[in-house]
């Protein structure tokens, strides 16, 4: 019997059995379809069973299934370390593989922790962090994650950061306008490091959207400004784009819209795009360096036994390559521009219901108005998720806050269809009562 991940043990619904997928929809053994408007936990960005994906899984497993990665190597893990470190621009030199998003955002947390220890600046041992984030399950990513009922629990077992609030552009922690502010919501963490110039290693936080944290946005100029704060103390900045990455804020990378460099991105979600279990972490060769020294007390020792698997490595390289073929980052915007028109209609016929319709590239949110039941464990979340899908669209709101994260290849007429299911929802429950 498979204990199901974010599934509460009490009482759980039977899951849907899926027995085939094509572009945005799912199929179950009934024979009934799904819209998969959520891209499957964000991950299937070009849809389903991808045939230039397929194919290159075919072929790579027709010549090589895997070997270790330590003392050997194979094409396709360095083909696709040349064509993401050619992709972003030159800014990083170094590729470390590994498997999932949460071991990508473990190893920018490693390095960045070691990179200080090995140059022989020891008192930098802790991360600065917002209270939304959302980094990953293991212990060391949900250190550096925000409180919340999914890490509470195991408080005591979590490394002591320094966690601010996190920038959030519709409800400012600050009560600016984000029109007129100046990023006043990270004055805080300046004001930290001015105090406490030398006991941080970095900055960690998600570009552009707080995801997993109730899809929070926030505007370009904060992480400018938070850059130029870690510069000035000499903090690295490490970006989690296993969400933000591959097209989903409208371009290729959060931090490229952003025009920032940080010290180390981890990339992970759309990068395979559903098809195998791959991450990277990018870094610089000013981190590396550190590591270049015939001490083997100063060697890195992290790997997963499957890192850099040549088949997962494959798949993730047809992944990166559509984004040229089928000019995917056209249909993101595109897609900004229909949901923008499409989500902002549906907040205007539900003025009570709704609190803010907001959109960035492929991600659009409608988030319910339930006073002080808002949160994660917002109680009508499980009835929202059963009359969506018993329209036959996939949407999991985090708590009230309904999001769309579709494949970015989604039809006219599947948006269309996820926008009545939400309508048709939204007229059937009462809400703010
Ligand atoms: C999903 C997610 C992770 C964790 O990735 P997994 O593959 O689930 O381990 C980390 N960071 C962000 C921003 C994510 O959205």
């Amino acid at each position: 019997m498979i204990w199901y991940p974010f599934t509460l043990q009490f009482e759980p619904d039977s899951p849907v059995k899926i027995v085939r997928a094509k572009e945005e929809f799912l199929y179950d053994e009934k024979g009934n379809s799904y819209i998969d408007a959520i891209s499957s936990w964000w991950v299937s960005i070009h849809g389903h069973n991808h045939p230039k994906i397929l194919q290159a899984l075919k072929d790579q497993m027709d010549q090589l299934d895997h070997v270790l990665l330590a003392g050997f190597t194979h094409d396709p893990a360095e083909n696709l370390a040349a064509e993401l470190l050619r992709i972003t621009e030159g800014l990083f030199q170094r590729v470390l593989y590994s498997d999932n998003g949460s071991t990508a955002v473990e190893i920018m947390i490693k390095l960045a922790y070691q990179y200080f220890q090995n140059i022989g600046e020891t008192q930098r041992k802790t991360f600065i962090k917002f209270d939304t984030s959302y980094h990953g399950d293991t212990i060391g990513t949900m250190s550096v994650g925000g409180d919340s009922v999914f890490n509470r629990v195991f408080a005591g077992l979590l490394f002591p950061t320094k966690e601010f609030p996190t920038p959030n552009c519709s409800f400012c922690p600050v009560g600016k306008k984000p029109d007129s502010c100046a990023a006043e919501c990270v004055n805080a963490v300046e004001s930290y490091l001015e105090e406490n110039p030398n006991s941080i290693a970095g900055i960690v936080l998600e570009p552009l959207i707080f995801g997993s944290g109730g899809m929070i946005f926030y505007k370009e100029e904060v992480l400018q400004k938070l850059e130029r704060v870690a510069k000035r103390f000499g903090t690295l900045l490490l970006v989690d784009e296993v969400f933000t990455g591959f097209g989903r804020t409208g371009a290729l990378f959060a931090y490229q819209k952003a025009k920032i460099q940080p010290d180390l991105v981890a990339i992970a979600k759309g990068l395979s795009a559903g098809t195998a279990a791959v991450a990277v972490t990018l870094t610089t060769e000013k981190i590396h360096s550190a590591f270049v020294t015939p001490d083997p007390a100063k060697g890195f020792y992290h790997g997963h036994t499957m890192t850099g698997n040549p088949i997962a490595c494959a798949a993730a390289l047809a992944s990166v390559t559509l984004f040229q073929e089928e000019n995917r980052l056209d249909q993101v915007r595109n897609l900004e521009a229909k949901m923008k028109k499409g989500l902002k209609k549906i907040a205007e016929e539900f003025p009570n219901a709704i609190r803010d319709c907001r959109v960035l590239g492929a991600v659009g949110v409608l988030e319910l108005e339930v006073g002080k039941e808002s949160g994660y464990t917002y109680p009508g979340n499980k009835i929202l998720k059963k009359k969506f899908l018993e329209k036959g669209v996939v949407l999991r709101p985090l708590g009230n806050v309904i999001y769309l994260t579709p494949p970015y290849i989604i039809s006219d007429s599947s948006l269309e269809k996820v926008f009545a299911a939400i309508r048709e929802t939204l007229s059937e429950i009462s809400l703010g009562k």
